[in-house]
């Protein structure tokens, strides 16, 4: 198939959602991942569909796999590979805080556990397995720009002392971009973090008050929440691979949260 292919993991709502219909926008064939089931994702399924440009053959496909589980990740590329045939493009979006935000005193292994497996350990393999896949494109359909993409946060730098454990899987996932660019690159695929602030999504309902308390007392230098829309314009850029020469670099979208100020 001549048309490039995007795999966005936890792609059926949130910043996942904008960077699956910012991809479809952008030409590409999408598939999406999370653990919902299939009929739940059907909604946007339909939305990324309608971004398309109504080319026929080339619908999105919704895959229910865990990208914890080793098993589900391997069923996920698998199902891409069937629909369609290559891919180039991975975002590793999908992603979750702790059930509770608990003090660093007293925070629980099992949610360490948790965020661990699916903010760090599954897009990490999730990648080894999708390069293996790409290096073998690299030798039979050519050179081409391929990308990987994973969706840090500011919390690998700025420590939260009420949800330890996603800031440690975030500093994780910024290392990991670092390796995996280091070993990708000989192989023409490049690999980018995109390290989002403060963004509206089921993610930061629960503390939209909060937020929007810091936001108007200058927390930021652009003052807004970012949106989906944000995060995906960088994504786009990445995946395209308008940033030649680039590859292990961060692209901060936090609206200034992380530049210091006096
Ligand atoms: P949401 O909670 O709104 O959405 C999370 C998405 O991840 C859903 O699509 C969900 O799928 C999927 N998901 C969660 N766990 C798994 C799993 N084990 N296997 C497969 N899919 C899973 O979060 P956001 O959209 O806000 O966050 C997306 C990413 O952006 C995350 O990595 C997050 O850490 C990061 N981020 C978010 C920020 C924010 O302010 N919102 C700031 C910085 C980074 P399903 O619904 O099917 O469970």
């Amino acid at each position: 198939m001549a048309k490039r292919v995007a795999l966005v993991t936890g792609g059926a709502r949130g910043i996942g959602l904008g960077i699956a219909l910012r991809l479809a926008d952008d030409g590409y064939a999408v598939a999406i991942s999370g653990r919902r089931s299939v009929e739940e994702a059907k909604d946007a399924v339909e939305l990324i569909n309608e971004c398309c440009h109504g080319e026929p053959g080339f619908g999105a496909l919704y895959v229910q796999a865990d990208v914890a589980e080793g098993r589900a990740r391997a069923r996920l590329l698998l199902a891409v590979e069937e629909r369609f045939g290559r891919l180039d493009v991975l975002v590793n979006n999908a992603g979750i805080a702790p059930p509770v935000r608990a003090d660093l005193l007293e925070a629980r292994e099992e949610h360490f556990d948790a965020v661990m497996a699916t903010n760090l350990k599954g897009p990490y393999f999730l990648t080894q397995a999708a390069a293996a896949w790409m290096i073998r494109q690299h030798e039979s359909l050519g050179a081409g720009h391929r990308a990987i993409v994973n969706i840090g946060s500011v919390s690998a730098t700025v420590a939260s002392t009420n949800r330890g454990e996603y800031c440690l899987s975030k500093a994780g996932v910024a290392m990991a971009t670092r390796l995996w660019a280091a070993r990708l690159a000989e192989f023409g695929i490049g690999v980018y973090e995109v390290r989002p602030g403060i963004i509206e999504s089921d993610m930061t309902e629960g503390v939209r008050g909060k937020y929007d308390t810091l936001i108007a007392s200058g927390l930021l230098i652009e003052k807004r929440w970012g949106t989906a829309a944000d995060v995906a314009s960088a994504v786009s850029v990445l995946a395209r691979g308008e940033l030649p020469y680039a590859t292990g670099s961060v692209l901060v979208v936090d609206g200034g949260l992380t530049q210091q100020r006096l």
